[in-house]
């Protein structure tokens, strides 16, 4: 079958290999239909980001199913499902307490198209994927949906939905500071998942002229400047600058009591925090990679009910066989379709 590789910097193959084959009756092979790019592949491609090459692509993805394990029986073949970017079993006491980026059954940090880091698990631009713990692994995509736009339900949607919704679910009268810059898609989703749940003010900063145009589209008041050291107080904060001094900034405009939560991976142990200032307002901070698949149920709830509009965060949805071209495109979200 036909994969797309990152080589290194700048550099992505299209390469023959093996086809996977199930390997347990809880096994399914899924034929990926839409592939999102992550925030984190542009950095990758980019050299921005630790990754090695050479290693299989992409792990945001709906996708069609192809063949089914004895014990996969809530799913038919030629069902299209979203298969959450990291992989759990749904069984071990992690999973059980919903937090599925740590699960015990795997291998630590199992997830797809992240090389050396996530385990050899294949990528999902290529013709198939081997599903593991299918039963519960895969999600069903509504007929009524487009596929394309829940292909970023495998990470970044919940990614996003993280830093907002569990606090916005329990009171909706709270303010929302969202810095984004880094983690592009990630950030606008917040936004936008921010939006779909009433919040009662959200501000979103930024430098980049489109990024604001986009969120102040999506309905969030824009803050079109470089990083100050505050931008107010906000009951929710969110960092998706990838900066440190986006972080710093986040943490100071929380209000007492408030929570900041950053999306940003931060890769060294030396990236300061305002520790004195949560110290006197008594913040909580949240960072940590997502529990994708825990969240994905209630995203496509809310697609479903048509309140919250995945697309509108899409720049643009490429056809296949222009995956290598699309994937270095520097806008903020990219989708390839078949
Ligand atoms: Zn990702
Ligand atoms: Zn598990």
């Amino acid at each position: 079958m036909r994969q797309l590789n990152f080589i290194e910097t700048g550099k992505l193959s299209w390469e023959e290999v093996p086809e996977p084959k199930l390997q347990s009756e809880q096994d399914a092979l899924v034929r990926p239909i839409t592939v999102a790019r992550c925030d984190l592949d542009f950095a990758i491609v980019h050299g921005k980001a630790p990754f090695m090459g050479p290693f299989p692509l992409g792990h945001e993805f709906v996708g069609e199913i192809i063949e089914l394990g004895s014990l996969v029986t809530d799913f038919y073949v030629g069902q299209r499902v979203v298969v959450p970017f990291q992989i759990s079993c749904g069984e071990c006491l992690l999973c059980h307490r919903h937090l599925t980026s740590s699960c015990k059954g795997v291998p630590y940090r199992s997830m797809y198209g992240l090389g050396a880091l996530g385990g050899e698990w294949g990528g999902a631009l290529s013709d198939l994927v081997r599903v593991p713990f299918a039963q519960h692994m895969l999600v069903a995509v509504p007929n009524s949906l487009d596929p394309a736009a829940l292909a970023s339900v495998s990470d970044n949607l919940p990614d996003a939905w993280r830093t907002v919704a569990p606090y916005l679910e329990e009171s909706p009268n709270q303010s929302v500071l969202i810095i984004g810059g880094g983690a592009w898609s990630i950030s606008l989703y917040a936004v936008a998942i921010a939006v779909a749940l009433g919040a009662k003010q959200i501000d979103y900063a930024d430098n980049d002229p489109a990024r604001l145009a986009l969120a102040e589209s999506l309905g969030a008041k824009i803050i079109a400047e470089n990083i100050p050291r505050r931008l107010g107080e906000y009951d929710i904060t969110v960092d998706g600058s990838a900066n440190p001094k986006g972080l710093a900034c986040a943490l100071r405009s929380t209000t007492p009591g408030g929570i900041c939560t950053s999306v940003g991976i931060y890769y060294t142990d030396t990236t300061p925090i305002p520790l004195l200032d949560m110290y006197d307002k008594g913040i909580t901070f949240k960072t940590g990679r997502v529990n994708a698949r825990s969240y994905i149920p209630k995203i496509i709830d809310l697609v479903e009910k048509g309140r919250l509009h995945p697309e509108k965060i899409t720049s643009k949805v490429a056809p296949w066989d222009e995956a290598i071209e699309a994937w270095h495109e520097p806008c903020v979200k990219v989708i390839i379709s078949r």
